[in-house]
């Protein structure tokens, strides 16, 4: 079992000596899961060539002696954490820019003496894009998840019940069908609320007329679901039905074209191009998709910033969307395996408008 998370410590130490770095000190906690396999939350790590050293306390006692891959470093209130740098003979000490706290940082910098702390950002990330089959296998159970839950809740839609309630029993049903928690919190929003992104639910009732966006995902072994799909509740106006198909067809042709290899801002343009045709670019102000794998967010991204091309079984969401300020908005979102020839799309709930 400890196999995979030894050679992925194998691969972050190729790596070392390029970052100009004698070892990494671990601090995020999705890259301190990605190296252990368990929980990385209160737990940091100590990589070096010599070296992998989980350094906790002692509510992770059992679960750290437990990883036969790492040795134990122990805090406590007489053991604090700068014991063990103080205690390294190597100099250059690399700190991980997004997670490390500031307060952290400059606590390390005044009291290791000798050693220098080298900022590095990416090293870990980097190796978490391209999945292997059991990561793969569990963000397929998070999106086969998300399709029942979606198909779930058209039969629990109804006009009059809030969007905060639509979130609740949406949250339910994952939790009860085998979800560890959620990728992210639910987005529900409806009527006007729909025309914000990433708009929060509230207690406005469902009304005939309205769209209805569910952005949502679970964790499943510790790796994320991410999907979105709109409803009318009750008849659509021509207006929503136009910017709905619109979106649909964005969407169709991003899945179509969409293979390894393509830069990100290749990859939006299939779906962007569609948007900006039907004269609404400027409602679509976000970008076409992200990875997904421990975190809801990773990368690579298609987006217009995103030059590098897409490697090969990366975890890609494909979501265009349309917001206009004030009226409604619509998203359709599928999670898929980037290969060389195309998509592996996730996602079987169907993207057709469902009119409630
Ligand atoms: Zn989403
Ligand atoms: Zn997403």
């Amino acid at each position: 079992m400890s196999n995979v998370y030894e050679a992925r410590i194998h691969a972050l130490r190729a790596k070392l000596e390029g970052a100009g770095i004698d070892g990494l000190y671990v601090t995020d906690e999705y890259n301190v899961s990605y190296l252990t396999g368990t929980r990385g939350k209160d737990c940091t790590l100590w990589i070096s060539q010599t070296e992998a050293v989980i350094i906790t306390d002692f509510r992770y006692r059992e679960m750290a002696q437990n990883l036969n891959h790492l040795t134990l470093f122990e805090t406590s209130l007489q053991v604090p954490y700068m014991d063990f740098f103080r205690g390294l003979s190597c100099s250059r000490i690399g700190v991980e820019k997004n997670s490390l706290p500031l307060e952290k940082y400059l606590d390390m910098t005044a009291q290791l003496s000798g050693k220098t702390l080298v900022p590095v950002s990416g090293l870990i990330e980097a190796l978490r894009q391209i999945k292997d089959e059991e990561e793969i296998r569990r963000i397929v159970e998070a999106q086969k998840l998300g399709d029942k839950t979606f198909l779930h809740m058209l039969d629990f839609i109804k006009a009059g019940m809030t969007e905060l309630e639509v979130a609740a029993e949406l949250e339910y049903f994952f939790r009860k069908n085998g979800a560890d928690g959620l990728s992210f919190s639910t987005i529900a929003v409806s009527g006007p609320n729909s025309s914000y992104p990433h708009g929060i639910p509230s207690e406005r009732k469902l009304q005939k007329g309205d769209f209805l966006t569910l952005d949502f995902g679970c964790v499943y072994k510790g790796y994320c679901g991410d999907m979105t799909r709109t409803v009318a509740i009750g008849q659509p106006t021509d207006e929503m039905r136009k910017v709905y198909d619109i979106v649909l067809q964005a969407q169709l042709s991003a899945c179509d074209h969409i293979r390894a290899g393509l830069t990100g801002v290749e990859c939006d343009a299939f779906a962007r191009d569609v948007i900006k045709a039907a004269g609404y670019g400027e409602f679509f102000g976000h970008s076409l998709g992200h990875a997904v794998g421990l975190q809801v967010h990773e990368s690579p991204r298609y987006s217009m910033a995103y030059t590098d091309p897409i490697p090969e079984n990366v975890i890609v969401s494909i979501e265009p969307g349309i917001y206009l300020p004030g009226k409604f908005g619509v998203r359709i979102e599928d999670l898929a395996i980037v290969k060389k020839d195309g998509i592996i799309n996730l996602n079987n709930a169907p993207k057709e408008l469902i009119v409630l």
